[in-house]
């Protein structure tokens, strides 16, 4: 599979009128903030645009500018142009939204997960992106697609909440050149938008963070830290799936952790594993494949069939095994 062109995306984009833009269920920063960037470059172009998620807008990212065009689809299927999947590894993770497309002349796929197979007519995997949101601001520069404050402030939530706020390896030059044109032209207010992102969580979620530490373990000399929430904790704390985002980070950070890895009990009787990698060596993408899931090098995911505790001890062994091999 190889890579399409932005002149040939460009031409698609400009040529059809219909679109509808989707990306992965449980969303982030960068699959909300790249959908309503690239939707909204989209309408300023005159062109008809539904915004969709299996989850619709979350709540801590409803400051994003036009948050209120992004929804949750429709139930019964609506034939498009051109349907653009954005940040989304595998297809079956747009969730419902993949059956909200009846007919599609043309599926494009718009992605740095390293793991993503190439579904779809036209694909862009740039794996070397931090962002996906990265990739969209290169898409609109070089096909000369409409820009204004709005799209600016969606990229740059993107691009810092995927880059842990310009701090994660893939972190490049590149990546502050853009955040500061985006800055510059966009005449983003930084201090203001990053309070939105990261010095406005509910409480509750600071709530569950201490429920989490009473989790935490610790295995292979230290090298692994884990920790787990069941159904009846998050039901207890009232928590949103959404406020667990970014609490891994607390172990990653701790000094001689290599993976840190977070268990979620769901209601389907699978669970949902978050993996998080210091060391290019440990793969965590690799590992959580082999359980179905994918992901980056350092960064990956999977949602495993099983009670917590037979996952967590499938996957810390597993993990184990390859930190005796490779590292
Ligand atoms: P998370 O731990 O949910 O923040 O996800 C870390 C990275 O792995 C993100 O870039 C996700 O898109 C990806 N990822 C998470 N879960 C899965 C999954 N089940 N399948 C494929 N990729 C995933
Ligand atoms: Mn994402
Ligand atoms: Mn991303």
């Amino acid at each position: 599979m190889s890579n399409t062109t932005f002149e040939e995306i460009g031409q698609v984009l400009r040529g059809n009128q219909c679109f509808a833009i989707l990306s992965h269920v449980r969303p982030d920063g960068d699959a909300l903030g790249s959908q309503l960037a690239l939707a909204l470059s989209l309408q300023q172009l005159g062109k008809d645009v539904r915004i969709w998620n299996e989850d619709g807008m979350l709540e801590k990212y409803s400051f994003l500018p036009r948050a209120e065009l992004l929804t949750k689809p429709p139930s019964t299927a609506i034939d498009v142009d051109v349907a653009v999947a954005l940040d989304t590894a595998i297809q079956n993770r747009l969730g419902t939204t993949l059956a909200a497309v009846g007919s599609a002349k043309i599926w494009i796929n718009i992605d740095h997960h390293r793991s993503n197979p190439g579904y779809g007519d036209l694909v862009i995997i740039d794996s070397s992106a931090p962002a996906t949101g990265e990739i969209i601001f290169r898409l609109i520069k070089s096909q000369d697609l409409p820009f204004n404050h709005d799209i600016a402030e969606n990229l740059f939530a993107a691009i810092s909440t995927d880059t842990g706020s310009f701090q994660y390896p893939k972190t490049s030059a590149r990546t502050f050149e853009i955040a500061a044109e985006l800055v510059r032209v966009g005449g983003l207010d930084v201090g203001q938008i990053s309070q939105q992102l990261y010095e406005n969580y509910p409480r509750r979620r600071l709530e569950l963070l201490r429920d989490l530490l009473r989790t935490m373990r610790f295995g292979e000399d230290g090298r692994v830290a884990s920790f787990s929430l069941s159904l009846k904790t998050a039901a207890a704390l009232a928590v949103l799936p959404e406020d667990n985002e970014g609490l891994i980070d607390h172990l990653r950070a701790i000094r001689g952790v290599i993976v840190a890895v977070f268990f979620e009990e769901l209601a389907d009787g699978k669970v949902r594993v978050s993996m998080r990698s210091k060391d290019e060596a440990v793969d965590v993408c690799a590992i959580c494949q082999k359980f179905g899931g994918g992901g980056h090098t350092l960064a990956a995911g999977a949602r495993i069939r099983g009670s917590l505790a037979e996952v967590e001890e499938k996957v810390l062994e597993e993990i184990g095994e390859v930190l005796k091999r490779d590292s």
